[in-house]
């Protein structure tokens, strides 16, 4: 179930976690992304429908379907995965000016359900965000 989110209500159970995602099977390198960084907890790789001239999504190799879902013991992932973005948006020299998005849940445009951080940059961003 690529991306599937349970239905509305559903809690995730544990098992649920391990349902693997495109993103799963970009990770497994069982399909080809753009990777720009990787280290033993993460991984960075272009957005395949850009919506700035630089975007790239922030992946833990850990599969939590939502920020919602990650708990006290993803607390130093969460944190590595934030610093991994900052040194992304460095080495794409993009560092003086990027957003960083999550979305969470469906309703929020959330339609990967593996926990991304988007990294947007290149054009101006508008406040508050549509
Ligand atoms: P979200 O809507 O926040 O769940 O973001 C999911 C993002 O994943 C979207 O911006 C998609 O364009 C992107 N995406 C989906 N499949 C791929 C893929 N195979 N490689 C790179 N990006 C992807």
């Amino acid at each position: 179930m690529d991306g599937g989110e349970p239905r509305r209500g559903q809690a995730y159970p544990r098992e649920e976690r391990r349902v693997s995602t495109i993103f799963g099977k970009i990770i497994r390198r069982e399909i080809p992304a753009d990777i720009v960084y990787e280290d033993d907890l993460c991984l960075a790789f272009r957005d395949v429908n850009p919506q700035a001239p630089t975007h790239v999504l922030i992946i833990p190799k850990k599969e939590i379907p939502r920020l919602a879902d990650a708990n006290a013991e993803d607390q130093a992932l969460l944190g590595h995965l934030v610093l991994a973005a900052n040194q992304v948006a460095r080495q794409l020299g993009v560092e003086n000016a990027y957003r960083l998005v999550v979305n969470n849940g469906a309703g929020a445009g959330q339609s990967v359900f593996h926990l991304h951080l988007h990294i947007l940059a290149g054009r101006p961003f508008r406040w508050p965000p549509g």
